[in-house]
């Protein structure tokens, strides 16, 4: 049976930002998905770092700050240990609103990109994208690099205690885990312990754009993220349909047709793929980050900002599990806490 500090249960971004931050603790780490990693929500992502969106709920700006600070120091050592660059591939966001005033500087970036204003209220951030393919191939490397044990295919389907620590049944190959503690990061999936959470399917597609674009677009309605490449991918639809991900043409004509209206040069780009993920959501907009129980965790429920939260949840649970104190106040996320609904119950 393998023995670890600390095992984690599935390996999308969180997982594997929870994995490295503890094994540069010195941490003992094994990290068990029923798939292979980052296939699931972290890799259908958008990768937008929208700390500044309005739809975010305002109890999620302390951690998205946080996060937001801390991501240049969780990149580079991503980087440092997986010799891979993940490269910010956008810098500034132009965000439309359906109320308030367009600011000088967002009309003029406005212009420069041939958008009109289209009854939107616009600012313009300064926030950065990613893509979360190349944030998950460089993490995975480095959790390799620095002998975090990953293992895929590996369904975590009962934990139990035993002694001072817990023993995690798995199914698919390498036997049960016995671990000081465990961190679940099982994304829309429930897990072991049952966690309250569940998936929020989004569609997406990429589009050869003909003509130069170097800003986020994003409305309520529709987004276009810019790879530098391009590429430029747009989403996406919000829609409770279980753990579906098929991906209709209607849903993307329909992206296209709203895509066009905001920046028509997208009529004429091809369509380069399509997909579709599972947003974690849990009924209050927030995360789920902190002990379940003693010596059991959980990092999940990050809804549409996991990519952007990865490095203050990481960072989170390692001050936690270190018993260091945590600079912003956890409690709005705290995994025990009573749920206000903003998302009606799926049924
Ligand atoms: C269409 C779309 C667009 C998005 N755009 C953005 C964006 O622009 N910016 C942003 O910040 N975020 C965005 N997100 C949200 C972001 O993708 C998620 O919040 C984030 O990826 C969640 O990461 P995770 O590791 O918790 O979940 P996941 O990536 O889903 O990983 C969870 C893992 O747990 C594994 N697992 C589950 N149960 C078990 C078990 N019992 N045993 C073993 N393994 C298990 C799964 O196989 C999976 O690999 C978007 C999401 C979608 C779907």
């Amino acid at each position: 049976m393998q023995q670890v500090d600390v095992a984690v249960v599935g390996a999308g971004v969180i997982g594997l930002a929870v994995a490295l931050e503890l094994r540069s603790r010195g941490l003992s780490v094994a990290v068990a998905d029923k798939n292979d990693p980052v296939r699931e929500a972290s890799w259908a992502a958008g990768g937008m770092l929208a700390v500044d969106d309005p739809e975010n709920p305002a109890p999620l700006r302390p951690l998205s700050a946080w996060s937001r600070d801390l991501y240049p120091e969780f990149l580079a050592r991503i980087e440092q240990h997986s010799n891979l660059l993940v490269p910010i591939r956008t810098h500034r966001a132009l965000q439309g609103a359906h109320e308030g005033g367009s600011s000088p500087e967002a009309l003029n970036a406005l212009k420069e990109i041939g958008l009109s204003p289209q009854g939107y209220a616009w600012a313009l951030q300064d926030e950065g994208s990613l893509d979360p393919r190349d944030l998950g191939a460089a993490l995975h490397a480095a959790c390799t690099h620095t002998d975090v044990s990953i293992r895929s295919h590996c369904t975590v389907d009962t934990l139990a205690r035993e002694g001072a620590g817990w023993r995690l049944h798995t199914v698919g190959g390498g036997g049960d885990i016995f671990a000081g503690r465990v961190v679940l990061c099982t994304g829309s999936w429930a897990g072991p312990r049952n966690l309250p959470v569940f998936p929020r399917k989004g569609q997406m597609m990429a589009v050869e754009m003909g003509v130069p674009l170097d800003t986020v677009v994003r409305t309520p309605e529709i987004y276009l993220i810019p790879r530098g490449d391009g590429r430029v991918v747009i989403g996406a639809t919000i829609e409770d349909a279980g753990y579906d991900k098929t991906v209709h043409n209607a849903d993307i004509a329909a992206l296209q047709a709203r895509a066009v209206k905001l920046f028509p040069p997208a009529a004429q780009a091809p369509i380069v793929e399509t997909w579709a993920g599972l947003r974690p959501a849990t009924h209050d907009g927030l995360p789920l980050i902190g002990a379940v129980e003693e010596g059991l965790y959980a990092a999940t429920g990050h809804y549409r900002n996991g990519i952007q939260l990865a490095a203050a949840t990481a960072r989170a649970i390692g001050l936690q599990l270190t018993g260091e104190s945590l600079p912003i106040d956890m409690q709005a996320y705290a995994v025990n806490r009573t749920f206000t609904p903003v998302f009606a119950q799926p049924s």
